[in-house]
């Protein structure tokens, strides 16, 4: 079976190439780098079912070979990446989904959307459904994103009910792991390379919004199941771990892993910051019988090795 992952040299679309190919799928990864590395999939590039093609998915993508799955990750996922880039992250959102919902089409090949919790926006409703509209700022400045992604969204459902095509679209929530770019401005590299260097902590507001944390294996094996899973088509699914916290309970976390004597310091909370996050993952847990294994402590734990490794490598002191 022949696969396409957009987004192949991001952090989730490393992961994904590397699972998809140990399942014994051929992998095509289309990424322009506007904010992948092609170190993130050097290691695949000697694999024979594996093929990375620099490719921007605004364009109309043409290939030969038949193609039995596309998974659409492509485009910005770090609130200082799509602002920096607004107008590559709609297009990758908007045109980008469209070429591979006309590929997915003439292909008669299954489909994937990456979306994302954003998509509720500032929630009202806690935790949040599926069933959720959400509460998006149209013109506020994550608004290339997250719009985009509605977009998106409604452009798949757009397909579906037209061409009656086999799609699925997950909702991910907050995900961290391995590959994450330690400049990527998230506050899980920026708390991980804070407290490995001794360096403030840099919380944004009082540190009362809520995040949870899923960790990327568990989240792989979920975007995994949504695609190949029988009873998915059509279907919205949320993806993430409930655990809820805090930013200050998150600092609180990486103090006490690292042992680190970083002190907390408080800077302006982002604007439309999100109060609140937290998936219910019931619908998953059913259609897909899955839910996250990796605690937080585990998950931060493997992700701080990375960063150690990444600052040695760096030679940042
Ligand atoms: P990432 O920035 O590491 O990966 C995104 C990849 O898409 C990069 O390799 C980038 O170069 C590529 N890309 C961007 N625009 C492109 C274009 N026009 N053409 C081709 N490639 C393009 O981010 P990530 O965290 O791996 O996110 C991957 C996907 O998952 C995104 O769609 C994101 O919206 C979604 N998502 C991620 C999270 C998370 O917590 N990581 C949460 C919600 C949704
Ligand atoms: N945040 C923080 N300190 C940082 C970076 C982020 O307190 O150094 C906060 C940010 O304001 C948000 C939460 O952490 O409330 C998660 O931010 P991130 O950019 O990781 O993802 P988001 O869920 O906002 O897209």
């Amino acid at each position: 079976m022949r696969t396409i992952v957009t987004g192949g040299a991001g952090f989730l679309g490393s992961h994904l190439c590397e699972k998809l190919l140990k399942e014994g799928y051929e992998v095509i990864a289309l990424d322009n780098l506007a904010t992948g590395k092609t170190k993130n999939i050097k290691h695949l590039l000697d694999d024979p079912n594996f093929v990375f093609i620099r490719h921007n998915v605004s364009k109309p993508f043409e290939i030969n070979e038949k193609i039995d799955a596309i998974f659409h990750l492509a485009s910005p996922a770090s609130p200082i990446d799509y602002q920096e880039i607004p107008i590559n992250t709609i297009s990758a959102n908007a045109f980008g989904t469209y070429n591979m919902l006309v590929l997915t089409k003439r292909n008669n090949a299954k489909f994937l959307l990456a979306s994302t919790s954003e998509a509720y926006g500032d929630p009202k409703v806690h935790p949040q459904r599926e069933d959720y509209w959400g509460n998006v700022n149209p013109v506020g400045i994550r608004s290339c994103y997250d719009e985009s992604k509605r977009l998106a969204e409604a452009l798949t459902m757009a397909f579906y009910r037209k061409y009656d095509i086999d799609v699925r679209i997950i909702r991910i929530f907050n995900t961290y792991g391995p590959r994450m770019r330690m400049d990527d401005g998230r506050v899980i590299p920026n708390f991980a390379v804070q407290s490995l260097m001794g360096k403030p902590i840099t919380v944004y507001g009082d540190g009362t919004q809520t995040r949870s944390f899923c960790y990327v294996d568990d989240l792989i094996e979920g975007i995994y199941r949504a695609m190949f899973k029988e009873g998915t088509k059509g279907e919205i699914i949320n993806l993430g771990n409930p655990d809820e916290k805090n930013m200050l309970e998150l600092a609180e976390v990486f103090k006490k892993i690292t042992g680190s004597n970083s002190e907390i310091t408080f800077k302006p909370l982002p604007k439309d910051d999100p109060a609140r996050r937290r998936p219910d993952i019931s619908k998953a847990k059913k259609l897909l019988g899955w839910e996250p294994k990796v605690s937080l402590e585990e998950g931060l734990k493997r992700t701080l090795d990375w960063f150690e490794d990444e600052l040695k490598t760096k030679n940042v002191k």
